[in-house]
């Protein structure tokens, strides 16, 4: 038995233990150097030990870390104005990760709803997309229209969702003849389903069709947010403003933080008792998140720029197994054939750049979005070499 054998096996791991990450590298127990399209799933958004990030954390763990929600602190009060600002929302609760943004964003709108038109309405469905992800907690997994890849086994799910085909304006039209709905949620960028942007034509109309019917319009952004597509968030630029958001991943550049803003329709929904945390909000991940967002200030006009070289240079190379390439900003999807998205992974991994699989047969990238040309090069030399033979 080794240390890692008494880790639950619900991830495939891959072989390789990482002990140290500095800007866009990552280094593992045999000194072997690596580059880092991954950042953790999206979080390190400011890559490996910033050194502004690294001061920013240390000085508040210095300082004072956690005191509960009974109580104002500064970062946590400094950061909710930024995020409000940069949003354009009016208000925002802290969690401690996605799926838990999600499970707040799904009791406010149903909230919502069962104020204003009655607790005996039946107005309490949230109509989400096929092929989207929200989370693993029972709401939020629930919420999730993958069925064959995360529903079995874990019946009773929640009532209270419908699944419609995505980009479809008619089916979500048709929808407007049922009187249970409260709520649509959808990710601007479906991020696990394979990263596949929505029409903006389809979010407009979907915006639209909320705004006449009350139904709230959750946006999903726990993967999206913070800077990863180009804009602070995606929704913006696709031109709408929904009713809440939720955030995540990105946020505070590897520390587990959360949270979700609401807009003019709904934030004032929530009173007090009506939803809580112990850790959400705490200091040293709120401080850690003004630095993130301190740095990313300056970067984010650069991200869709870096995107598209991206997309250019893996266009240009016309390698076999590559189909598509799409997204937005710094999250990529490259479509495979001929190899399992899974084994490409790992070949990329052993050649030395770390990735992503997503959906069945894509590949990720969601790099730190400070990451150079130099380092996009490098790691796209990899690819190049990796995916040619
Ligand atoms: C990752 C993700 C979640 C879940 O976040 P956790 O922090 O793993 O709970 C929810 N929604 C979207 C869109 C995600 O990408």
């Amino acid at each position: 038995m080794t240390n890692y054998d008494y880790i639950l096996p619900t991830y495939p791991r891959y072989p390789v233990t990482f002990v140290k990450g500095v800007g866009c590298k990552l280094y593992d127990d045999s000194g072997k150097e690596y580059i880092d399209f991954a950042s953790g799933i999206g979080v390190n958004s400011v890559g490996h030990s910033h050194p502004k990030w690294v001061e920013a954390v240390c000085a508040q763990a210095a300082t004072l870390s956690h005191v509960s929600n009974l109580y104002y602190t500064q970062p946590g009060g400094e950061l909710a104005k930024k995020l409000c600002a940069i949003s354009d929302m009016k208000g925002v609760f802290f969690s401690n990760s996605g799926a838990e943004s999600v499970e707040g964003a799904i009791k406010t709108v149903r909230k919502y709803s069962n104020n204003k038109y009655g607790d005996d309405a039946g107005r309490n469905t949230i109509i989400t997309l096929h092929g989207s992800f929200h989370g693993r907690t029972m709401a939020a997994l629930t919420a999730t229209g993958q069925p064959e890849k995360f529903h079995k086994h874990f019946h009773p799910f929640m009532p209270g969702f419908r699944y419609i085909p995505a980009n479809d304006i008619s089916t979500l039209e048709a929808e407007a003849k049922n009187t249970d709905i409260c709520a649509l949620m959808l990710e601007p960028v479906q991020g696990e389903g394979g990263v596949m942007p929505l029409d903006a034509k389809y979010l407009q109309k979907a915006e639209e069709i909320c705004a006449k019917n009350d139904w709230l319009l959750i946006v999903d952004e726990v993967q999206t947010g913070i800077g990863r597509t180009g804009d602070w968030f995606a929704y913006q630029g696709y031109g709408i403003k929904p009713d809440a958001v939720t955030f995540a991943k990105g946020i505070a550049g590897g520390l587990p933080y959360g949270g979700f803003l609401l807009g003019e329709k709904a934030h004032s929904v929530l009173g007090a008792g009506d939803h809580g945390t112990t850790y959400g909000g705490n200091l040293v991940c709120a401080a850690a998140a003004l630095s993130v967002l301190e740095i990313l200030t300056p970067i984010l006009p650069t991200i869709k720029e870096k995107g598209e070289y991206i997309i250019k240079k893996v266009k240009a190379m016309n390698l076999p197994c590559v189909k598509e390439i799409r997204g937005k900003g710094l999250m990529l999807g490259i479509k495979l054939e001929g190899i399992p998205h899974t084994e490409a992974v790992a070949n990329l991994l052993k050649a030395g750049l770390v990735a992503l699989p997503a959906g069945t047969d894509v590949l990720r990238f969601l790099p730190p979005l400070i990451i150079t040309t130099e380092e996009i090069d490098a790691g796209l030399a990899i690819l190049q070499k990796e995916l040619s033979r």
